[in-house]
């Protein structure tokens, strides 16, 4: 990643207020946002978004080539109904924030091809974000959050824990073998004949079961690290369904409820490693805040446990409400106010990159 010395970067460092466009098109929302940030303080002024959902579903997961697709079809109109809604022209905000990783590529170069071409027409900078960087700086805008904190970070495609230090600065304590949790969710309910996404069909079926009926195995509990493990859990209980065949409708929901439960004790257990690691080794920086993002903190079993797990520890527990914890552009805008900031920009020759961890994140 190249960062630029523009001409104009004193003037906007001097800026009190920055005004930053976002764009998100990683995955399977194309997404569009505007956000200021005014004396430390983040405000959203328009998010836009628009779910693939319904195209994806008759596939029972994210098709790539129809994602690419969707995107060119609707950013263009977001962009034009972000603007409107923040009652905002072009030429008023500072620069056009863009996700260009990780993510599925075809996406990304939807979204970051888009965000040139209006980088060039208009001569606003570009300023490209990490996807996991945004769910990481979230909870600075919606919670006021203060750097430094713990971050559980669980969505579709990532189960992440990390000390977020500084802007740029991020530290992975443990990260999944195999499976994100989102994906647990997703390939349990699929299995189940829940819809999809699968998290929220399988934590409703979960609260009409009894979570102790069945036993499952909880990879990795109790281990001396921070990873995650997943794959196992969904084959036990594809097995343990055969067993049980023909499975009756309270079955099913034992099922759910005993399926979610190993999946939050695992993420309850490797959270509470990651609190006693990081008070073993990093104790310069008493760290007093716990936050999970990420669709599946969406999830109310995981954020009430969280919060337990955080009182325990003497700790706060955050996490941004449902919509700003799933794909939204907002957190892109916003990590773009953060960086434009610092003087972060970027040049017109970045590219897309599918996988790009959040370590490797630079704001030299
Ligand atoms: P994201 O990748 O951040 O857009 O989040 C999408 C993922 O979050 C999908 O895997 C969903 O199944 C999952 N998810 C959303 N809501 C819930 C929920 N209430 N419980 C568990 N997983 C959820
Ligand atoms: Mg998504």
């Amino acid at each position: 990643m190249e960062n630029l010395e523009l001409e104009g970067i004193n003037k906007i460092l001097d800026k009190k207020n920055i005004t930053v466009l976002g764009i998100e098109t990683s995955c399977d929302e194309t997404a569009v946002s505007m956000v200021s940030l005014e004396n430390g303080k983040g405000k959203i002024l328009a998010n836009k978004i628009i779910s693939q959902i319904d195209e994806h579903s008759p596939f029972g997961g994210v098709v790539p080539e129809i994602a690419s697709r969707s995107h060119i079809e609707y950013l263009d109109a977001l962009v034009d109904e972000a603007l409107l809604d923040a009652n905002k022209k072009l030429t008023e905000i500072d620069g056009i924030a863009v996700t260009t990783g990780p993510g599925l590529v075809g996406g990304l170069i939807v979204g970051l091809t888009y965000a040139k071409g209006l980088s060039i027409s208009t001569g606003l900078p570009l300023i490209s974000i990490n996807h996991l960087e945004g769910h990481a700086l979230t909870p600075m805008l919606t919670d006021n959050i203060e750097f430094p904190y713990i971050l559980l970070l669980i969505s579709g495609g990532h189960s992440q824990l990390l000390i977020v230090e500084e802007l740029g600065k991020y530290s992975q304590l443990g990260t999944t073998l195999d499976d994100a949790v989102g994906e647990a969710f997703d390939k349990g309910a699929k299995f189940m004949g829940l819809g999809y996404p699968g998290g929220p069909e399988l934590e409703k079926l979960a609260l009409k079961g009894d979570e102790d009926y069945f036993d499952l195995p909880k990879p990795l509990f109790g281990q001396n690290n921070c990873n995650f493990s997943f794959s196992g859990l969904k084959t036990a209980l594809i097995r343990l369904s055969r067993t049980l065949e023909p499975v009756d409708k309270k079955t099913m929901q034992n099922m759910a409820a005993s399926y979610q439960k190993a999946i939050v004790d695992c993420l309850i257990d490797r959270t509470k490693k990651s609190i006693e690691v990081v008070k073993d080794n990093r104790p310069d920086l008493s760290i007093k805040n716990l936050v999970a993002s990420g669709g599946v903190a969406a999830n109310k079993k995981i954020t009430h446990e969280l919060n337990n797990l955080a009182l325990e520890n003497d700790m706060n527990f955050s996490s941004p409400p449902i919509e700003l914890c799933t794909d939204n552009a907002a957190m892109i805008a916003w990590a773009g106010c953060l960086r434009m900031s610092k003087g972060f920009l970027n040049s017109l020759d970045v590219s897309a990159k599918a996988r790009w961890p959040l370590e490797e994140v630079r704001t030299e």
